[in-house]
């Protein structure tokens, strides 16, 4: 692995959290983007790829896909 998830707070940490439906996994999903040091690169990496085209649910840099589009989690 290289370059910025290398330094990601989530690093090692179960991947199911971030793509959780349950409102106490969400919260602590976004207690580890709130501090984390690549927030801004994870989210734009997210970003990226949904304008490819891609399916990028779950939660990226923080913020989290819902139906109405991308929403901030941390705030
Ligand atoms: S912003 Fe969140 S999902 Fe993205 S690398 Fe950091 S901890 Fe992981």
């Amino acid at each position: 692995m290289s370059g910025w998830r290398e330094h990601a707070n989530c690093r090692g940490v179960d991947t199911e959290l971030f793509f959780s439906k349950k409102a106490a996994d969400k919260r602590m999903a976004a207690r580890f983007c709130r501090e984390c040091p690549v927030r801004r690169q994870c989210g734009e990496y997210a970003d990226t790829h949904r304008f490819e085209g891609y399916s990028t649910c779950g939660m990226w840099g923080g913020v989290s896909r819902n139906q109405k589009g991308w929403r901030k989690s941390w705030l």
